[in-house]
């Protein structure tokens, strides 16, 4: 015990097999540290206790061990009263001193890693749960920013006195936080997608919030033709209203996107609001059957406890008739990429089919046995050569059902591969399409109308 008082003559060797009252002691009387930075040091030892708790009983350990060594008429046992009662920030030691008659100066110090800021914790967990009352929340995680200075001085004292028991300031701070905002909020810490997620400095005390998006999984009909699946930006103006689009900055009045999502972003109050769905239909074609698989993200929501039922029916009524949603829940972000991986999932059309001229049973028949189970060979159409690349796309037609309406007018159910252009793939459009509906016919068609069926996703959550 005669060595550890004497710091300079104990070599490093030594301080590394020191047991916790000798490193307490080595630490003290280098560094003013309040209960949480000593306690802090070792943070892995025993359970149950916060930092400052382990630093409070290291300290007494340290006034008895002081008080015993007095006893002994050993004047170590002095000088370790006096390190705990002034780096140590003691008044069991100093009250033990003034008890033995021997005086003490107490200077104004303040902790060599916090600067006291542990001190503050309280009021500024209080200010945390102010921040986080303009939010409707169910879990939060509180991050730290404590500033390289910080922890690179902590990360110094630690070599310098091989504290191996430690955790990082910024993880005692994040945690005493914490535990302040559960008790007064009764909200819960989530270390995986919280709701919202703080950052404190408890050095400068800013906080800053980051709320997580609120996702609503459906499946939305389109029951009318003619409206884009998402908003369509004027491409005169770029958005900005001109005479074009009839200062909308929209080249189209209404979306999908819009119409289920309007009233998601008012329940919630978000500031911003992105569909994300499982492929998208041309304008002019409808989608019926069960729906596509669509996911809306609320960015920033203010309010996260919205009516499902009472939503979808709001939607389903402003809609008109024109869009509908069904089965709506709650889901999460990992879901999106599970969705969007389903772009190439498999779909059923049902479009009508006009031939330039009649076309014949046998001619119908064919069409039927040659498309079953055929890859087709498609080039990037010419209506989409503009914006995309050229490129050989194959995709598998799984079945192909006719009805014949009239002479020249057919019904095609076909069920394929997600990603065929069903539009080339009925015209062959000049030759860049093969086969196609014109070709095994040897009748030139084209898609009159084109309705989406069913979109083939996978349906957990
Ligand atoms: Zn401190
Ligand atoms: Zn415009």
């Amino acid at each position: 015990m005669k060595g550890l008082v004497r710091c300079c003559s104990v070599t490093l060797q030594v301080i590394g097999s020191m047991g916790v009252v000798e490193k307490a002691t080595t630490l003290l009387e280098q560094y003013p540290l309040c209960d949480h930075c000593l306690g802090r040091q070792f943070s892995i030892l025993g359970h149950g206790l916060t930092n400052g708790e382990r630093g409070t009983a290291i300290k007494r350990l340290l006034v008895l061990e002081g008080s015993k060594l007095l006893l002994e008429k050993d004047e170590a046992g002095k000088t370790l009263l006096r390190q705990v009662a002034v780096n140590g920030f003691s008044e069991l030691s100093f009250a033990t001193l003034q008890a033995l008659g021997v005086e003490v100066e107490l200077g104004e110090t303040s902790c060599y890693l916090c600067g006291n800021a542990f001190t503050r914790l309280d009021g500024l967990s209080e200010k945390v749960v102010e921040r986080l009352s303009s939010y409707e929340y169910n879990s939060f995680l509180v991050g730290v920013r404590a500033g390289d200075r910080v922890e690179d001085r902590e990360d110094e004292l630690r070599a310098r006195f091989k504290v191996r028991w430690g955790e990082s300031i910024r993880s005692d701070f994040s945690r005493e936080i914490g535990k302040r905002v559960v008790k007064a909020t009764g909200k819960e810490v989530a270390f995986k997608r919280p709701d919202i997620l703080v950052t404190v400095n408890p050095f400068t005390e800013n906080i800053s919030l980051k709320v997580n998006s609120l996702f609503v999984y459906g499946r939305y009909r389109k029951l009318v033709r003619g409206i884009p699946q998402a908003k369509w930006i004027c491409s005169q103006c770029g958005g900005s209203g001109c005479e074009k689009c009839q200062n909308t900055g929209k080249l189209y009045p209404e979306s999908v996107e819009e119409l289920i999502s309007q009233p998601l972003l008012q329940a919630t109050s978000g500031t911003d609001v992105k569909i994300h769905a499982a492929g998208r239909e041309d304008i002019d074609a409808r989608v019926l059957g069960s729906g596509r698989p669509f996911i809306i993200e609320v960015v920033n929501p203010v309010t996260r406890s919205v009516n499902l039922h009472l939503l979808e029916k709001e939607i389903n009524s402003t809609s008109k008739g024109k869009v509908e949603v069904e089965q709506l829940e709650f889901t999460s972000k990992k879901r999106v990429r599970k969705l969007k991986a389903g772009e190439g999932a498999e779909k059923v059309y049902r479009a009508k089919v006009r031939f330039e001229e009649s076309v014949s049973d046998e001619a119908l028949s064919r069409l039927e046995e040659t498309m079953e189970e055929t890859v087709i060979r498609q080039k990037t159409p010419t209506r989409v050569m503009h914006r995309r690349a050229e490129k050989l796309r194959k995709r598998r037609i799984l079945k192909l059902k006719v009805k014949r309406l009239n002479p020249t007018l057919i019904e095609l159910l076909v069920h394929c591969e997600g990603g065929l252009y069903i539009k080339e793939f009925i015209s062959g459009d000049g030759g860049r399409t093969s086969l196609s509906v014109s070709e095994v016919t040897s009748t030139p068609a084209r898609c009159v109308e084109l309705d989406v069926l069913k979109v083939y996703v996978e349906e957990s959550n």
